[in-house]
């Protein structure tokens, strides 16, 4: 069932979205080789809980931190760990935030300076196709409008869209109806009706689709090892136009590596 928002209701998930905006930007400004990924985690948890939220992925179903953490070839669902970032290395930061009762959800893939030339390519790619979901996410159009606009600019260069997971509708709960998958047709799908507020959220794969799940019960690993981009917005439709909600603008702002280009 989709639960449709108020104006007002939008309205306080934008303010939860600044939240996590910024806590994004906490987190972009602290990613350098040698971080440690729980490092990171702890940044944004403490910048979250001091701005009045709750993390909205800390204990839902069992996860146990504040970010999910997917490093090179993990496509989401990633824990923060241990690990050191290295040179050349790309990170995928998906966080969540809980305030005044709505939740937002964002994600943004980091290239570390050194990445791969065909890496940053698919990072750019993958970024262009979000909005391109994003220009079809109106009135008048189905969901299945946004899947095949992603689908379709990823494919041209080869690249596998994940098809196990899928973007959500989200408000007083993380995941929401409607399903919103990368990958579809046309014309298809749930209509985009006012009051629907979605994240679209491409998961990419530089090779195959195929994606394989850890032991651990969460962490996604594309099955030939080859790297993953994933960036997320959440949408509100209205009648007249549809407002990105999320906001990628303070990491921009943060992250020192200035990597988009006009390379795609
Ligand atoms: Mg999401
Ligand atoms: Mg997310």
């Amino acid at each position: 069932m989709i639960h449709f928002k108020s104006a007002q209701e939008v309205e306080v998930i934008k303010e939860s979205a600044v939240i996590l905006g910024k806590a994004h930007a906490e987190v972009a400004k602290a990613i350098k080789p040698g971080v440690k990924t729980k490092d990171l985690d702890k940044i944004a948890d403490e910048y979250i809980h001091d701005h009045g939220g709750t993390p909205s992925f800390k204990n839902y179903h069992g996860f146990p931190s504040a970010l999910c953490i997917s490093v090179n070839d993990v496509v989401v669902h990633g824990f923060p760990s241990g690990y050191e970032l290295r040179e050349s290395d790309i990170i995928s930061v998906d966080c969540g935030v809980k305030y005044k009762g709505f939740h937002s959800d964002s994600a943004y893939t980091y290239p570390l300076e050194g990445a791969d030339e065909e890496v940053l390519k698919l990072l750019e790619r993958t970024y262009e196709s979000l909005f391109l979901g994003i220009a079809q996410a109106k009135v008048g159009n189905r969901i299945g409008d946004v899947s095949f606009a992603v689908q379709s600019h990823v494919e041209q260069f080869g690249y596998g869209v994940v098809r196990e997971l899928v973007g959500h509708g989200v408000g007083k709960d993380l995941h929401e109806d409607p399903e919103v998958p990368n990958y579809g047709k046309r014309g298809k799908g749930p209509k985009i009706m006012p009051g629907m507020v979605f994240a679209i959220e491409p998961m990419i794969n530089m090779g195959t689709k195929n994606v394989v799940q850890e032991k651990d019960g969460w962490t996604i690993r594309t099955k030939d090892r080859k790297p993953s981009a994933h960036f997320e917005h959440m949408v509100a439709v209205f009648e007249d136009r549809t407002e990105i909600v999320t906001t990628h603008e303070y990491i921009e702002e943060s992250y020192k590596f200035k990597w988009r280009s006009k390379r795609a």
